[in-house]
């Protein structure tokens, strides 16, 4: 009876920070005593029939941001155009993103694996939004992409994408964060992120980049997407595609699968 109610604290307490409806869940709470009271005869159970375990959760919002599209190539005016990237920065609207050796694109990865990822997480309640709606579009820019996690008041925002590293025996997945902070949700909601999506990713067996960062974590300044963040936001690069290993694993369904689920499970360790 107990857990119940903390559920609800903990909640609460997120919804706070995340600017969802409160009220939500203390209304519905509130609404359910009284039938359970009226259908029962007047005893002393009433107090422990009020528990919220039925009690409706309100949505949290994961907005996934799939790196880069697949018309970015043939639309390089659109996509060098500068803009905003914070810290005072401009940097250009998009990039085409990398390729295994064999032609496999990024931007077809970080689709397909962003499309896993939020199947998994409806299937748990979370209302997903994605920066783009298929792999066939140009862009958005950076700054566009960080403007729909900021609009959503997601509690997170997840870029998913891979690297392109010609040292070939360079490999292993990394997760990036805005450093230094540059706003409230940049600082501990971000690097806490961080740290679930890299844990589960090493508990799904993935291992740690063995050229960027340290212990899977990157702190970084010039990421235009986690500066214009005002959500708690990271970039996970799931590997390096120019490596065979891990190549092999990006370019076939159960591999992307697998880091759907890592990525998945990082996620709502978060929102737990
Ligand atoms: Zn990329």
């Amino acid at each position: 009876m107990r857990r119940p109610l903390l559920t609800v604290m903990v909640l609460l307490s997120l919804t706070g920070c995340g600017g969802a409806p409160a009220e939500v869940s203390t209304s519905s709470s509130a609404s359910t005593p009284p039938t359970t009271t009226s259908s029962s005869a007047p005893t002393t159970t009433t107090t422990t029939t009020t528990t919220t375990t039925t009690k409706p959760r309100p949505k949290q919002v994961v907005v996934l941001d799939p790196g880069h599209n697949g018309a970015n190539a043939t639309h390089a005016a659109e996509i060098n155009r500068q803009v905003p990237a914070g810290r005072g920065r401009m940097k250009p609207c998009n990039t085409t993103g990398t390729a295994t050796n064999a032609g496999y694109p990024e931007h077809s990865f970080t689709w397909d694996v962003a499309v896993r990822v939020r199947d998994l997480l409806a299937a748990q309640g979370i209302q997903v939004i994605m920066t783009r709606q298929d792999d066939n579009g140009v862009g958005p820019c950076v700054d566009q992409r960080a403007a729909i996690g900021n609009q959503s008041g997601a509690a997170a925002v997840v870029s998913i994408h891979a690297d392109g590293s010609t040292n070939t025996s360079a490999h292993g997945f990394h997760v990036a964060y805005s450093s230094p902070p540059l706003n409230e949700a940049q600082g501990e909601p971000s690097t806490r992120l961080a740290g679930t999506l890299r844990d589960a990713m090493v508990s799904a067996g993935f291992p740690t980049s063995t050229y960027v960062g340290s212990n899977g974590l990157s702190p970084r300044d010039d990421l235009g997407g986690l500066n214009l963040s005002e959500r708690p936001a990271v970039l996970v690069e799931c590997g390096n595609m120019r490596n065979a290993t891990e190549a092999a694993a990006f370019s076939g369904p159960t591999g992307r699968q697998s880091y759907a689920a890592a990525i998945a499970s990082g996620i709502l360790a978060y929102l737990a």
